[in-house]
């Protein structure tokens, strides 16, 4: 297929890389100048502008940081909307909020396009290896139509429901992870303090019902778990500030709801402390470092 991919940093680099192992045509854009030549030595077409990667494609992509990113890139004057023929699918792979997502598709709409939601999870590691999680919310025609396209990238493509419902499950996950990993932060700070060490904390709540992928795989506390980020000073990973930035995006959902989320809120709060130190890239697991025992 032709495709215009917009958005290639961490994720949408290696993303855009898959679809042209897969043998599509991938036409290129990003602000930076560096990042559309590394795709264009490895056999991209370079474009100039959103409008000129969505023109002449049959399905578009966007990899873009936040919701204000994916607005301006599809319906600016040199947007997206600008340059796709009628009836082609923009598919939205960054993690924005499910509001925006309902306001794109119906801007789409308009210019006789669908809008879809496919938010993903797996990092950047999936994204190099192929193996994301992608959580879609669309018809089931549109659903049927991307799907091929989403498997030259990853591996699980999810139905989660109509336009929107991939971005609400993507940020209830998130929440639940935001969540675990502060917990296990805690509890391992604590039972350090009292004098027990670290690594037989670990596998007791491993093979207890404290068990979470947070423990299991992704210890926060240094040296108990060897491949995880706390244990190379929390590098690598997910960032604080994706994590923030998704908590952030759950809490404004949960308003709008007017649900109450008070773990979210509090977890929100806790990655914001991390931030404010200036440990915003770190990955998030440095959220032990509030307790002071890591
Ligand atoms: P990133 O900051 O590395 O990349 C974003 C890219 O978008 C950059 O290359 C930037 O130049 C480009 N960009 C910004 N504004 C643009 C514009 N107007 N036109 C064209 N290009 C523009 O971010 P990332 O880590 O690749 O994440 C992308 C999205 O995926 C985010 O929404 C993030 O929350 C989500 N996500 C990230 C991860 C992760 O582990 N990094 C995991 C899951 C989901």
């Amino acid at each position: 297929m032709r495709i215009g991919f917009i958005g290639l940093g961490n994720m949408g680099a290696p993303m855009a890389l898959n679809l042209l192992k897969a043998g599509h045509a991938v036409s290129v854009f990003d602000l930076s100048e560096q990042a559309v030549q590394a795709l264009s030595d490895a056999g991209a077409k370079a474009a100039v502008s959103p409008k000129e990667a969505a023109s002449d494609s049959e399905c578009v992509i966007t990899m873009l940081p936040a919701a204000a990113h994916v607005k301006s890139v599809l319906s600016g004057a040199d947007g997206i909307l600008a340059g796709i023929r009628k009836g082609t699918v923009i598919i939205d792979s960054s993690t924005i909020d499910p509001a925006s997502v309902k306001a794109c598709a119906a801007l789409a709409s308009q210019h006789g396009n669908t809008f879809i939601d496919a938010p993903v999870s797996g990092g950047t590691g999936g994204a190099t290896a192929g193996t994301l999680t992608f959580m879609v919310g669309a018809s089931d025609a549109a659903f049927d139509e991307v799907k091929p396209v989403l498997l030259a990238m990853g591996k699980n493509i999810v139905h989660c429901g109509d336009t929107g419902a991939g971005q609400i499950a993507k940020i209830c996950n998130n929440l639940v992870l935001g969540v675990t990993m502060a917990g296990v932060a805690e509890a391992m700070s604590l039972g350090v303090a009292l004098g027990v060490d670290p690594k037989v904390l670990g596998g007791i709540i491993n093979t207890s019902t404290g068990r979470c992928w947070s423990s299991e795989k992704y210890n926060p506390f240094p040296g108990v778990i060897e491949d995880a980020p706390s244990s190379r000073d929390y590098t690598g990973g997910f960032g604080t500030d994706l994590m923030l930035k998704d908590l952030g995006l759950a809490t404004e959902a949960a308003k709008l709801a007017k649900q109450p989320a008070f773990m979210g809120a509090l977890a929100q709060q806790l990655y914001q402390a991390v931030s404010s130190r200036g440990d915003g890239k770190l990955d998030f697991s440095a959220v032990i470092r509030l307790y002071g025992q890591a």
